[in-house]
């Protein structure tokens, strides 16, 4: 029998191959008259795109339709950002992982079931499917008649009808992050999995640029109910505390104070929340020499690499240093994009902060 991701992944390059080849040769063999090479590529292109693009809408109508939230959907070079509603040209990283991809959470807890994530994921290969069907009803009712010694136009049914079912089969293939592979896992269930549930959620969330203060109440408050070590818990707790009180359309900075400072004598110190305490002292207290002394000193927090950036800008700004601040931010603009392509409104208030409290040189 067929076991291990070995030999999942070459079944699925080998139809990958196998179908892109097949489908390449009938596009080709359309052009009866005027045969190319460079024809038949793009159709191969353009049908593998359309495959792609049908098989997401399939995930998303689905997602919609069960109660989830869109936080990304995107089909490489274009990515759509559901919290902004914006268009975005996607960097060429995003596109080396998946050529589409469907970013989704649901809007409470009882719509965040296993039997609905397990829909949502069946109905990308289902429409892959549907596609290959209409693709050939289609070729047979309407393309066969129009088909002339010169140009076979039902080629490009069965073409798209062969590309839709290659990548409905590759999408099931149990391999990597297909939605096979996650079918099966949510299948067998793990109770212990499915608890730590709501924190994957939030952090994809905020992965994808949900700000901090539009995280929903229920998911808020599921996160009180993690199944984490008691210390690694309050840690976290205490940490989006502040991060809310920071994030809040008037930040409260008072409340912020006395949390990152109590945060400090508990857990210790972190790039991230120096990083959170000097952009207070900067912006919030409006200390200039506070601030730089509560810079972090140590190495670089690769996970937190924005929120350093806007921490050495906001205690220039203080300082009245205008170019080094505008470099510290185009340094936290380049560090945001580098996490996710999209819009960040968290963000972009901080930079507007910062901006404000730019004193004279
Ligand atoms: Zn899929």
């Amino acid at each position: 029998m067929l076991s291990g991701i070995l030999r999942w992944s070459t079944v699925s390059n080998v139809i990958l191959i196998a179908g892109t080849f097949l489908t390449f040769v009938f596009y080709g063999q359309a052009f009866v008259t005027h045969p190319t090479v460079w024809v038949p590529i793009l159709c191969t292109a353009a049908g593998w795109l359309f495959g792609i693009l049908i098989h997401e809408i399939g995930h998303a109508v689905a997602a919609i339709a069960c109660g989830w939230q869109i936080l990304a959907f995107q089909v490489y070079p274009v990515g759509w950002h559901g919290p902004s509603c914006t268009l975005t040209l996607l960097p060429r990283s995003v596109g080396k992982e998946a050529g589409g991809y469907v970013v989704i959470v649901p809007r409470s807890l009882a719509t965040g079931s296993a039997t609905r994530w397990m829909t949502i994921l069946a109905c990308g290969p289902g429409a892959s499917l549907a596609l290959a069907a209409t693709a050939l009803i289609i070729r047979e009712t309407w393309l066969r008649g129009v088909d002339t010694p010169g140009l076979i136009a039902s080629n490009f049914g069965l073409a798209i009808a062969i590309q839709s079912c290659v990548f409905a089969a590759i999408s099931l293939i149990p391999q990597g992050g297909s939605d096979g592979a996650h079918i099966i896992a949510m299948a067998r269930r793990d109770p212990e999995k499915d608890a730590i549930w709501p924190y994957v959620w939030a952090r994809t969330m905020l992965d994808f640029n949900l700000r901090l203060r539009d995280l929903p109440g229920w998911l808020l408050a599921a996160q009180r109910d993690l199944p984490f070590p008691e210390k690694e818990r309050e840690q976290y707790l205490a940490g989006l505390e502040i991060g809310l009180a920071l994030d809040a359309e008037v930040p409260d900075y008072s409340r912020a104070r006395a949390l990152i400072d109590s945060h400090l004598v508990h857990y210790g110190a972190s790039a991230w929340l120096a990083s959170c305490d000097a952009y207070l002292a900067a912006i919030g207290e409006g200390d200039a020499e506070g601030a730089a002394r509560r810079l972090w000193s140590g190495e670089p927090d690769r996970q937190v690499m924005a929120i350093q950036h806007a921490a050495k800008a906001s205690v220039l700004a203080v300082q009245g240093d205008r170019r080094g601040m505008r470099a510290e931010l185009l340094r936290m603009r380049k560090a945001n994009r580098a996490d996710c392509p999209y819009r960040n409104a968290t963000f972009r208030d901080i930079e507007r902060r910062i901006r404000a409290a730019l004193r004279p040189a």
